[in-house]
């Protein structure tokens, strides 16, 4: 049993931010429903489950009422059973009856597949169908199966427009299980929106009605997220009722090095500190690094601090393990033979690797959602540890000075947009190639798909409805990544291995020849990036710089759909376009961040079509700043500060975000903010912004004024993607601003 005495003497000093306890939770219970089939109690009770936690009974009863239901507990909370129990208790009524499951990663196929295969429920037939099934197994699987485990990708091209072949499967589907439905946001999510909804009419086609039921981290919106993905409600389940064990929270900062420019000690040096503090006590930790190279770095630096017997028991790890490997690893950690476990948060998606005593996340990994899955790791026994070390990132500083910001307020949304014309003109191509649209559509494809059809080429109107008139299958090239058909495809030269896409309006900026690229927390440098073929032709790579894109851009508005006013001024949400130049890049050192070298490209312009939000500041919000230069470098550093809190309202990544400041915008005649959506045409992001713009600007004036350098630094208005290399800001002129607009509300 781990008690705080083992790490108290630790976690004291200038770098700790705050700590706090999280209390032990006695478990809710509940009998298992007297309706379940008795085949599949007396399996559950042969497994040692008698009872249920309250909230797997409320998800079973809501379920059973015929609607959709998102269950949205806490990590390790038992969401894997709240949506199995309905769904095999159907199934052992009914050996007709079908289910399809989703995961994001075959990985997590695989995990699900094997935990259904150790309940031993007579009649369930459950496979994975994937991209790995061999050819020969993929009938066999049609015909045979009552659950099919798969992705998101291969119902898309696999078995959507075969649907032929799976008429039996469709007809009988009773339920869609959509596990770690988080996932499914932005791009992605807007395309598996999609990707439901065409299977939602073909179901009905040969129909069925299936319930769905969705699983996610604890978010904001649960409700939002199931209609935004399925197009229909379901009942939040939310109430978690699983025991927890007690938990210290520990926010920890690198000491300041430098007050003035904002300089910090490295975040990796003090997580290998505490690792291998940690684990040199014999508790068994693990530590999440953003990249590779980090996780590597902080085992050497943690092996560099222990003697040669305690370091031989830290180990590295890798994406890319055999389940295995995996499970050879898990085995390790659960006997004690290994204590300290390094990886990159790759292996965040629910993968378990047992009850570990302390978990480090090295930076904060971008979401609430990710960094309560990281921690979920921690003490899931015994009382366990959990620690943000703080990188030099604006929102990691402010979650070190606004704790409650982190560990209490839950702002953060999974928002998408099905909607987007570029994102939903493909799939109408793929429903019409699937089976003729019209009128009666709208109740599963939307209205907004009717209303694309004149639009998509190669679809003709028919007294049927719109049929595809084109050649080949269209799905495959829709890509469910991207928001462009013409995206550029990312290709490791060594291996011939695709590693990504890159949208074209993405592209000139981050896989530029010489661009550092990471996958999967690898670097790669950029050799060739081909126009014409639309491909980037990568390497592995082990410098140590990172690069960072110089560009020029301009905004033109195209239709402001909303305005208001809000905060004492004119905000706005619309339509704008965006052009972008990429001009030159720098070579930017990891240790530091200072500049080796500047290159300069020949690269052509881009324009995309997207969201913003904007606004105009009113001349007394803007007084004593008018003088140039200060008004340009007051608007640029409160655009910065804004984009940096963003991802904290609306689930996403700084990098999936741009902005625009000027002094004089030729539309709006006036010194103007812009900040947009870095998709083409939207996936809901800048209408967050618009949306909370109120507690966005409170927060953003929070990180200026708590920050604590002089003239602005990379914790509060410097942007790691900025496309001036952050000339001309002024921290105390965005803080004026700012702060006259959130008291103007
Ligand atoms: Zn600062
Ligand atoms: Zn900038």
């Amino acid at each position: 049993m781990t008690t705080t005495a083992f790490w108290d003497d630790l976690l004291v000093g200038d770098e700790l931010a705050h700590l706090a306890t999280e209390p032990a939770r006695e478990a809710r219970t509940a009998p298992l429903p007297e309706q379940l089939q008795p085949a599949l109690s007396e399996a559950l009770a042969r497994r040692g489950i008698e009872e249920l936690y309250a909230h797997q009974a409320e998800a079973y009863a809501a379920a059973r009422t015929g609607g959709n239901v998102i269950v949205t507990t806490g990590t390790a909370s038992g969401k894997t059973l709240a949506f199995n129990l309905p769904v095999l208790d159907a199934l052992s009524a009914d050996r007709h009856a079908r289910a399809l499951y989703l995961y994001p990663t075959k990985a997590l196929s695989q995990d699900q597949a094997r935990s259904l295969a150790e309940l031993g429920v007579p009649g369930l037939r459950a496979a994975i169908y994937d991209g790995d099934t061999p050819t020969e197994r993929r009938r066999q699987i049609r015909g045979w199966a009552n659950l099919v485990l798969t992705n998101p990708d291969m119902l898309h091209v696999g078995v959507l427009p075969r649907h032929d072949l799976w008429g039996d499967f469709l007809h009988n589907l009773r339920f869609v299980v959509v596990d770690e439905a988080h996932v499914y946001r932005g791009v992605f999510g807007s395309h598996v929106g999609n990707v439901l909804r065409r299977l939602r009419r073909l179901a009905r086609i040969y129909g069925a009605e299936p319930q769905f039921l969705l699983a996610s981290a604890t978010i904001a919106n649960p409700g939002e997220l199931a209609r935004a993905l399925t197009g229909e409600d379901a009942t939040t389940v939310e109430d978690d009722a699983a025991p927890r064990a007690e938990r210290t929270v520990a926010l920890w900062n690198p000491p300041l090095l430098d007050a003035e420019l904002g300089l910090r000690a490295s975040a990796l040096g003090e997580a290998s500190r505490l690792l291998a503090a940690l684990a040199g006590r014999g508790l068994r930790t693990i530590c999440f690094a953003k990249s590779r190279k980090s996780a590597e770095l902080i085992h050497r630096f943690a092996c560099d601090r222990l003697d040669s017997a305690t370091a031989a028991r830290l180990a590295p790890y890798r994406a890319g393990y055999t389940p295995q490997q995996r499970r050879e690893l898990e085995r390790r950690l659960v006997e004690g033979e290994l204590l300290g476990v390094t990886s990159t948060d790759a292996l965040e998606l629910g993968i378990d690797i047992g009850d570990l005593d302390c978990a480090i996340s090295v930076g904060f990994p971008g979401t609430v959602a990710s960094l309560r899955q990281q921690w979920g790791r921690a003490g899931r026994r015994g009382h366990g540890l959990a620690i943000l070390v703080a990188s030099e990132d604006a929102l990691d500083q402010y979650f070190m000075r606004e704790p409650p910001a982190l560990l209490e307020r839950r702002v953060e949304a999974a928002i998408l947009d099905h909607a987007n014309p570029r994102v939903l003109d493909g799939h109408v191509a793929a429903a019409a190639f699937e089976a003729p649209v019209d009128e009666t559509d709208t109740a599963t494809l939307g209205p907004e798909a009717l209303e694309r059809a004149p639009h998509v080429p190669e679809l003709r109107h028919t007294p049927r409805g719109w049929v595809w008139a084109g050649k080949d299958a269209p799905a495959p090239r829709i890509p469910l990544r991207s928001t462009s058909p013409d995206a550029f495809l990312v290709v490791d030269a060594s291996t011939g291995d695709v590693l990504g896409l890159a949208e074209r309006e993405r592209a000139y900026s981050t896989v530029h020849e010489g661009a550092v690229y990471l996958h999967l927390g690898r670097q790669y440098v950029v050799r060739e990036l081909d126009l014409h073929a639309r491909r980037a032709l990568v390497e592995p790579f082990d410098g140590d710089w990172y690069t960072q894109a110089k560009k020029e851009t301009t905004t033109a508005i195209e239709e402001p759909l909303r305005v208001e006013r809000r905060l004492g001024l004119e905000l706005s949400f619309g339509r704008a376009s965006v052009t972008e130049q990429v001009v030159a890049y720098q070579k930017k050192a990891i240790a530091d961040g200072s500049t080796l070298d500047t290159v300069p490209l020949d690269l052509p312009p881009t324009t995309f079509d997207t969201e913003a939000v904007w606004f105009v500041p009113r001349p007394h919000q803007l007084e004593g700043l008018e003088a140039m230069p200060l008004l340009l470098s007051s608007l640029h550093a409160a655009e910065h500060s804004l984009i940096a809190l963003l991802p904290l309202w609306a689930m996403c990544d700084r990098w999936d975000i741009g902005g625009l400041s000027t002094n004089h915008h030729l539309d709006t005649g006036a010194p103007t903010v812009f900040v947009y959506d870095g998709h083409a045409g939207g996936v809901g992001i800048a209408q967050r912004g618009f949306a909370q713009f109120e507690g966005w600007v409170a927060d953003t004036v929070r990180l200026l004024e708590g920050c604590p350098c002089e003239r602005g630094c990379p914790s509060c208005v410097q942007s790691p993607k900025c496309g001036n290399l952050n000339e001309f800001l002024d921290k105390a002129g965005a803080l004026t601003l700012l702060t006259r607009m959130s008291n103007s509300g």
